[in-house]
């Protein structure tokens, strides 16, 4: 079997015990990426030095030295995320040529747990979108058919992984940014509890929502990964707690309770995998009840309020003066400069930066910023009360198939609407996991569990079980 396919326990299990070294299994990856990128378009940027950091893995071994968990695992990392040394883009023309001087935290993480990164994962401009459409570096293409979407906007991650170019890779997820595309390739992605994971070295969209969150082709990858990077950062106040270890075990007697609201309005063929998807639950010694969850209407609303003010605001200090572009100030005054810099923005990011400064303008802001906020606490009791008497719940990650490459790029209310099952767990600050349900004339659809504030070990129990039970095939051809 080739080495590419092997999962991140696989790896380093064979380049510990020297059976394959971690630099045959980065040659094969490249050779790999070389073939398959030109269909897929997943990375922005290779790392150049990945074959020299896996010589350094293979060497620590050959010393008898503790290689980590990772040992060679490779890894790319959506590239929001910050690696030193390597550019980092947010697929946007504004940071086309930033190179940060420091790691991102869960980079650092990755990296003393012996894993390698392969390179950085394309996605939407500044993580804003469903598609991975909304980037400088070209539109990433769903590796099951690459005439669709990937989902986003850590498309590029979910691609790489679906697509044998690395082994897991680390997302961010606002509103859906892990769990959407995880769903669209039929990979498994998890959106953490607000405050598991650091955001130190992420660039901020919408920091009251988002987190970093792994992705990987099984649940045990996942956890694999989840282990290295969470815990407590003293660069990231919002962080709590100390270092937690997840397992991968067996669990009986989960109480389920699939959402109502989640099965309503969704393509019929996506809704039937769900509910089949509860049968294999309950199967499983699952007790399932349905119940209702009835903020869901204002969840959409609540979300692309918050998520558009806080990008308002982090993209102000794009100016192209301390971050930018190549650009001679000659023959314009400040304001003129500013503006004609801000034009570089693509389409999507200028929507959101002036949605966002509208909702929190002096005449507007208890109208709909305060609201907003009101809809989220009150979605927030509501999951609070309903997880008294479940342990999961459960629905569609996404409503509907993975569609067309273009099919929704011109109507922005559309493409917003394709994350109303998503946007609930990042509103609730609750952790939510996209896992591989099965398809529907050769598209993925992805089953999401989600479960109370730092029930991390609940939700991954019950992907675990409900993996195992529904053994959906592997990788796509390319
Ligand atoms: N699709 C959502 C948005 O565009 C989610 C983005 C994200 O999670 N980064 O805002």
């Amino acid at each position: 079997m080739p080495l590419y396919t092997l999962g991140a326990g696989q790896v380093a299990a064979g380049v510990k015990s020297r059976e394959f070294s971690a630099e045959e299994y980065i040659q094969q990856l490249l050779e790999r990426i070389e073939k398959v990128e030109p269909k897929v378009n997943a990375f922005v940027t290779i790392n150049k030095g990945a074959i020299e950091h896996a010589r350094t893995i293979d060497k620590k071994i050959r010393d008898g030295e503790q290689a980590g968990p990772l040992a060679g695992v490779a890894v790319s990392i959506k590239d929001n995320i910050c690696t030193k040394g390597i550019r980092t883009t947010c697929a946007s023309r504004m940071l086309e040529s930033f190179v940060p001087p420091y790691d991102a935290t869960v980079v650092t993480r990755l990296q003393d747990a012996g894993a390698i990164v392969i390179g950085k994962a394309n996605l939407d401009e500044f993580a804003m979108g469903s598609t991975t459409e909304f980037s400088r570096y070209g539109t990433t293409r769903n590796p099951w058919d690459i005439s669709r979407v990937p989902g986003g906007s850590s498309g590029g991650s979910a691609a790489s992984v679906a697509a044998q170019e690395c082994a897991a890779s680390l997302g961010s997820d606002a509103g859906g940014s892990v769990r959407c595309p995880a769903s669209f390739c039929s990979v498994v992605g998890m959106k953490p509890t607000y405050g598991l994971i650091s955001r130190y070295g992420l660039v901020s969209y919408a920091n009251s929502l988002e987190q970093v969150g792994p992705i990987g082709r099984t649940v045990s990858d996942v956890v694999s990964v989840l282990n290295a990077i969470a815990g407590a950062d003293e660069n990231d106040h919002t962080t709590v707690g100390g270092k937690p270890v997840y397992t991968l075990q067996e669990r009986k007697g989960l109480r389920v309770g699939l959402v109502r609201e989640f099965i309503e309005d969704t393509d019929p063929a996506v809704a039937k995998m769900i509910l089949r998807a509860m049968d294999t639950l309950e199967g499983q010694g699952c007790k399932c009840k349905e119940t209702s969850l009835e903020s869901v209407a204002y969840a959409l609303a609540s979300y692309y309020t918050i998520a558009t003010a806080e990008a308002s605001s982090n993209l102000a200090r794009y100016d192209n003066v301390r971050y930018g572009f190549d650009m001679s100030p000659e023959g314009y005054e400040w304001n003129s400069y500013f503006a004609k810099a801000r034009s570089s923005f693509g389409e999507e990011a200028k929507r959101r930066i002036i949605t966002g400064s509208y909702v929190l303008s002096s005449g507007y802001y208890g109208k709909y910023y305060l609201k907003a906020q009101q809809a989220r606490s009150l979605l927030k009791d509501e999951l609070k009360a309903l997880f008294k008497s479940c342990d999961v719940l459960i629905g569609p990650t996404m409503p509907i198939l993975p569609f067309k490459i273009g099919e929704k790029i011109d109507d922005p209310l559309k493409m917003y609407l394709v994350d109303i099952d998503t946007v609930i767990a990042n509103l609730a600050g609750m952790p939510a996991i996209s896992v591989p349900a099965g398809f529907v004339d050769g598209l993925p659809v992805g089953l999401q569990l989600m479960a109370d504030e730092f029930q991390e070990q609940t939700i991954l129990d019950a992907a675990y079980l409900f993996e195992q039970a529904a053994n959906v095939r592997g990788s796509p051809e390319l």
